[in-house]
C-alpha cells in the first residue's frame, strides 16, 4: 500500500496495490493539491421564474480548472472528495465563493448551493454558513441549500436539527434530484421544504414517456397543496417548457437558457438569457 513516510511524500507502485488503487490515491492528491492551488471554481446557471420569465436564482455548480485535464465535471472528483472527506473544504470553499458572488449580484436574485450528506456530518456546518454569510454581507433570505434524500436518510435526528437551525437563520431549504432515489413522500413530510427540484430525468423524457408526464403533474401538484415551489431541472427544448408551464410548474432551469458559466458571466445571463442556449 502506497504510504506517507511522514513527510508528506508517498511510494506507489508496490507490489500488491492494484491499478485503481493507484489511481485514486493520485487523483485524491491531486484534489489535495488542488485545493492549495485554488483551482476550484462555481459556476452558475440561471433559474428562471416560469410565470414571469425572471432569473430568480443562480445554482452553483463547481468546477475544477486542473492544469493538464481541462475543466473537470463534478461527477468525475465529488464522490472521491465526499470518500476522504475533502468535500467539507471543497464545500466550504463553494459557500464562501456562492455568498461573496451573489452579494454583488440584484437583491432580487438568490444563490443556490449544494450540500453534500458528508457536510452534514460535520458538526461545524452551521458555522460554516453563517460565516460565509457574515464575510461576504449576503441576507440569509437570499441562500438556498439543496439536499439529496441520502441527508434525510443518515443520522436523522441530528440531521433535521441542523435542517431546522439553518432555516431558522432564515436560509432555505431545497430537495434536490426529487423522484430518483427513494423518494418517499415522507421525506416532505419530516421537513418543511422550500422548494422541491424535479429531477432532470423526468424532463428529459417528457415528450416521450406518458408516465413522465404523469409523475411531474403529480410533483407539480403536490408542491401547489404542500405549499412548496417547484422546480424543473435540465430543461433542454421549448416543448418541454411549455409542457412544465401548463403543469404548473413555478421554476426552470436548463441548457434550453443556459449552461452553467463562469461568476463573470452572470451579468450576461441577467440580461439576455436566451441568446445564451446555444453556447
Ligand atoms: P445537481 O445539483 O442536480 O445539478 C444539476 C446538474 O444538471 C448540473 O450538472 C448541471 O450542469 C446539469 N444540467 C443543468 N441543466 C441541464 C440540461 O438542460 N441538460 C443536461 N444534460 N444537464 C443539465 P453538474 O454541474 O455536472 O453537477 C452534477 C452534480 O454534481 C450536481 O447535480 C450536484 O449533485 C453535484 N455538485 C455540483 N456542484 C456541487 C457542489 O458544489 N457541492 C456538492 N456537494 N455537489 C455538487
Ligand atoms: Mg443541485
Ligand atoms: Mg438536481
Ligand atoms: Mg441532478
Amino acid at each position: 500500500r502506497a504510504k506517507a513516510d511522514g513527510r508528506g511524500t508517498y511510494r506507489f507502485f508496490e507490489t500488491g496495490m492494484d491499478a485503481r488503487a493507484q489511481a485514486r490515491r493520485l487523483l485524491e492528491m491531486d484534489l489535495r493539491a488542488a485545493l492549495q492551488r485554488d483551482e476550484f471554481q462555481a459556476y452558475y446557471q440561471p433559474i428562471r421564474d416560469v410565470a414571469s420569465g425572471r432569473v430568480v436564482a443562480f445554482e452553483a455548480l463547481l468546477r475544477w480548472n486542473h492544469p493538464q485535464r481541462g475543466l473537470i465535471a463534478p461527477i468525475n472528483f465529488i464522490p472521491l472528495a465526499e470518500e476522504t472527506g475533502l468535500i467539507v473544504q471543497l464545500g466550504d470553499f463553494v459557500l464562501r465563493s456562492a455568498c461573496n458572488d451573489a452579494a454583488t449580484w440584484p437583491d432580487d436574485v438568490d444563490v443556490a448551493v449544494n450540500l453534500s450528506p458528508v457536510q452534514f456530518k460535520n458538526p461545524n456546518l452551521i458555522a460554516s454558513v453563517t460565516e460565509a454569510l457574515a464575510l461576504s454581507g449576503l441576507a440569509a433570505r437570499r441562500l438556498e441549500l439543496e439536499i439529496t434524500e441520502s441527508v434525510l436518510l443518515q443520522n436523522s435526528e441530528v440531521t433535521l436539527t441542523t435542517l431546522h437551525e439553518l432555516r431558522a437563520m432564515g436560509v432555505r431549504i431545497s430537495l434536490d434530484d426529487f423522484g430518483t432515489g427513494y423518494s418517499s413522500l415522507s421525506y416532505l413530510r419530516s421537513f418543511p421544504f422550500d422548494k422541491i427540484k424535479i429531477d432532470r430525468s423526468f424532463v428529459s423524457e417528457l415528450a416521450t414517456r406518458e408516465d413522465s408526464m404523469a409523475i411531474i403533474r403529480a410533483v407539480t401538484g403536490l408542491g401547489r397543496s404542500l405549499g412548496i415551489v417547484t422546480t424543473a431541472e435540465g430543461v433542454e427544448n421549448d416543448a418541454q417548457l411549455e409542457l412544465l408551464r401548463r403543469e404548473g410548474c413555478n421554476q426552470v432551469q436548463g441548457y434550453l437558457f443556459s449552461k452553467p458559466r463562469p461568476a463573470s458571466d452572470v451579468a450576461i445571463m441577467l440580461d439576455r438569457p436566451r441568446l445564451l442556449a446555444s453556447a
